[in-house]
């Protein structure tokens, strides 16, 4: 059959883009469909966004902190407003590189939202017309949980109301425990909002190593954030005053101006016509892949967060690699999702890669955990009691490293070179044998004399 395309692209996000530029590159017929703007959640209400404004988060406490070092910065003023419009200018900039690069790639940008129509055929809601693909790729990403269950769900607002905020509220609560909610927690106290975080675990950030989670609740409860854990919204009502009323599962009642939900995310797929094809979803909802991102359809693969394999950016920018070296090189390549770093950009931030101490207490009976909290040099001069954690987790039979944790400024660049010895089975040997960079806190890692745990037969012995 001859096809319109040698691939459809549904959905122009981190995934999409990268597939589509890189299947066209190689000579194929690409056509890639968005229904909003195009770049996705990254680049339009994720990660480059969120980033500017942790940077302008970051300017009250340097302010502060000048006059130790003998600068006089005199009064200080904030505008939300300058701020939301620099950022929209810089990403309506990116968006059209974006647009630029799948033009010069030669794919074909259909501004429409798509949807599958059977087999090899795609349908476009902005004409109602049917193209059809050889092989078509899902990458329609995911989008905030509204927590429709919750009642009073409509008087708050998601991640993706967050960066058009028409004011800066006084005061806010937010909902969930995740990176997203830490980073816009940190990202409103250090604009000056009165920030609480509720959440319903007994830890923040549950994915990480719990030195990193603990440290990071007292740090950031230092810096102002008041975070309660255990709890839950049981319902929110609007007070006649304008102000919000949040009901908690404890029983207490926290007035506030703003609530925002950050419970997690819903992959895109709704309506998308996967049962047309017998393409089957996982509990979570998310579309179920083999280890080439292929779906139960065999010309139909799907990559990214709909996928909710790793949500992050050079996850689903990795997957589509994959997935052209499968399809358009002629070279089976499966997706690696071991040993991926990650930040939290967080008051303070965090970096990591490899396993928590948790994850490695279960699957090996031998470690060594080196560690240290200590309070960087900038902090001698300011009087700040910001502490900087480090931390290594080694497998006590082979050396190897098998996780990397960090907390304090620049721990998200330290997480991306910490994963690539981390990825390649570095040892403490290898580590140690490293010089140090001096003064830095990073050389920490390098330097650690003897471990502070030894793990021995599951055991903890001192040490
Ligand atoms: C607030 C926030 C901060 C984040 N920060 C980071 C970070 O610091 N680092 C990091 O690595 N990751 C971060 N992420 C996650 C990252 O943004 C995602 O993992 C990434 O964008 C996933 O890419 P994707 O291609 O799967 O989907 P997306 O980038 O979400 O793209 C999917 C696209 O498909 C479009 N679409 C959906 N359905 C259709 C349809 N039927 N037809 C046409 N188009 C459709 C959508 O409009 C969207 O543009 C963040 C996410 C959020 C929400």
């Amino acid at each position: 059959m001859d096809y319109d395309y040698d691939l459809f692209v549904i959905g122009a996000g981190s995934g999409g883009v990268r597939a589509a530029r890189q299947a066209a590159r190689s000579g194929a017929r690409v056509a890639i469909a968005e229904a909003d703007r195009v770049g996705g959640t990254c680049v339009i209400r994720g990660c480059v966004p969120k980033k500017l404004l942790v940077y302008a988060s970051q300017f009250a406490e340097e302010f502060e902190d000048a006059a130790a070092f003998g600068w006089s910065v005199g009064s200080v003023e904030f505008d939300w407003s300058t701020l939301i419009a620099n950022k929209d200018a810089e990403i309506a900039r990116l968006e059209s590189v974006y647009r630029d690069n799948l033009a010069r790639a030669g794919a074909e940008l259909i501004e429409s939202r798509a949807v599958l129509a059977g087999d090899h055929r795609v349908r476009l809601a902005r004409t109602g017309h049917t193209v059809t693909a050889r092989t078509i790729l899902v990458a329609t990403g995911a989008r905030p949980n509204p927590h429709a269950a919750l009642a009073g769900h409509e008087l708050c607002f998601t991640s993706n109301e967050a960066f058009h905020l028409e004011k800066l509220p006084k005061r806010i609560l937010i909902g969930g425990g995740g990176y997203i909610a830490i980073e816009f927690a940190g990202i409103f106290s250090g604009l000056g909002v009165d920030t609480t975080i509720v959440y319903r675990g007994r830890e923040v950030l549950s994915r990480f190593d719990m030195d990193v989670r603990r440290l990071f609740h007292a740090e950031s409860t230092n810096k102002g954030v008041n975070i309660r854990c255990g709890e839950v919204f049981e319902r929110i009502e609007k007070r006649p005053d304008g102000s919000l009323a949040a009901h908690l599962s404890g029983g207490s009642i926290v007035e506030t101006d703003a609530i925002m939900l950050a419970v997690g995310r819903t992959p895109n797929v709704a309506g998308l016509g996967l049962e047309t094809l017998g393409i089957t979803l996982d509990k979570a909802g998310a579309i179920e892949v083999d280890e080439y991102s292929r779906t139960r359809a065999s010309h139909v693969y799907a990559i990214g967060d709909v996928t909710n394999r790793i949500q992050l950016t050079p996850v689903a920018i990795h997957e589509a690699m994959c997935f052209v070296d499968t399809v358009f090189h002629n070279r089976p390549t499966k997706p690696d999702h071991l040993s991926v770093a990650t930040a939290v950009f967080g008051r303070p931030e965090i970096g990591t890669v490899g396993l928590t101490e948790d994850a490695a207490r279960e699957r090996y009976r031998n470690l060594d955990i080196y560690k240290t909290a200590f309070r960087p040099l900038k902090g001698t001069l300011t009087g700040r009691s910001d502490r900087t954690l480090m931390k290594l987790v080694v497998d006590a039979d082979t050396d190897v490293v098998l996780g990397a944790h960090v907390l304090g400024p620049g721990a998200g660049e330290m997480a991306q070179l910490l994963a690539i010895p981390v990825k390649f089975g570095a040892t403490k040997a290898d580590f140690d044998a490293t010089m140090a960079v001096h003064p830095t806190a990073a050389e920490e890692l390098v330097t650690f004399a003897a471990p502070s745990e030894r793990v021995r037969g599951g055991e903890t012995l001192a040490a």
